[in-house]
């Protein structure tokens, strides 16, 4: 037997579902399954009950109202790439999802998931902190909203409670935006070892960091030359954990060599 025995429960809305993770100790919502399942077998977590959000329609939702585009927390990746109202709001988005692991993955895993399980080698959490996304959490109190700056709090934490449910990821809606990333990985489509996105703006970029710490390092840069962004990411005094994928001074110098490709690659397409 694979998985130690567990519970499970295929809630038909969301109001159900918040009241099952609400009700049980222990239990965890069921996205893609591309990390949750994975940890079970390893025995790294162990939840009580899942609780699967898969026929929860309203959460795989995509729309554009006003400048903001709207993704459901179960929106996948597959779905994003052929999204197009992503396509036309904020293009990098399906150029990053496109990156991510295999046609599986990419079927089954949703940008909540990936949000959620705050990985640092994750492709989506600094992406979603350079585009200053905001997260929209609902619980059995209600719901909030959190900025992207704090929804990472640590390795496979976030701003979602127990008990709550990530309903939806919101972002500034630019045709236009000058958005790059770029990011060294362990293989063709692999995990990444180091990666950065940038957004330009008002002659500046935003430009968050990933892999260099538990949660995304935001660097923001008045100008966009190489010096100025070499200058920012020195500043930030990044401390990289080393592992079997590299050292620290190498995650530290490509911190820097992916940060000024992200902001090339984000002057390119504001260009076009
Ligand atoms: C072979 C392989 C390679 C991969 N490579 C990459 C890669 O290169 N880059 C990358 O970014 N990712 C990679 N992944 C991870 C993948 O992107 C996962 O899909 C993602 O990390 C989790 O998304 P999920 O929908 O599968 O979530 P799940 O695995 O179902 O859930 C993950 C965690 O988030 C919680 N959760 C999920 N949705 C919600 C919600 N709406 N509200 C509250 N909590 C929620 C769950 O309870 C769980 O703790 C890889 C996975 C595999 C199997």
């Amino acid at each position: 037997m694979l998985l130690r025995e567990v519970e499970y429960a295929r809630p038909g809305s969301v109001e159900e579902a918040i009241r099952l993770l609400a009700g049980h100790e222990g239990a965890r919502a069921l996205a893609g399954g591309q990390t949750l399942v994975n940890v079970m077998k390893a025995r790294a977590a162990s939840p009580d009950v899942l609780v699967d959000l898969n026929r929860l329609e309203e959460l795989r939702a995509i729309s554009v109202s006003g400048d903001t585009l709207e993704l459901g927390a179960m929106a996948t990746y597959a779905q994003i790439m052929g999204s197009s109202e992503v396509q036309v709001a904020r293009p990098i988005l399906c150029v990053v999802v496109a990156q991510i692991a295999d046609v599986q993955v990419r079927n089954r895993g949703t940008i909540g998931g990936n949000a959620c399980s705050s990985d640092p080698t994750n492709h989506l959490p600094p992406l979603l902190v350079a585009l200053d996304a905001s997260f929209t959490i609902r619980g059995s109190n209600g719901e909030r909203t959190v900025a992207a700056s704090d929804f990472f709090l640590g390795v496979y934490m976030t701003a979602v409670a127990e008990g709550e449910l990530l309903v939806s990821i919101s972002i500034p809606a630019s045709a236009n935006a000058a958005d790059g990333f770029d990011a060294v990985t362990i293989g063709r489509e692999g995990t990444c070892i180091v990666s950065a996105a940038a957004c330009l703006s008002n002659g500046g970029a935003r430009i968050a960091l990933g892999c260099v710490d538990a949660v995304p390092v935001l660097v923001e840069v008045e100008g966009i030359e190489p010096d100025a962004v070499r200058a920012a990411v020195a500043a930030a005094g990044l401390d990289p954990p080393s592992d079997v994928h590299g050292s620290g001074d190498y995650r530290r110098h490509l911190a820097e060599v992916c940060a000024l490709r992200a902001v090339q690659h984000a002057n390119e397409r504001g260009a076009k």
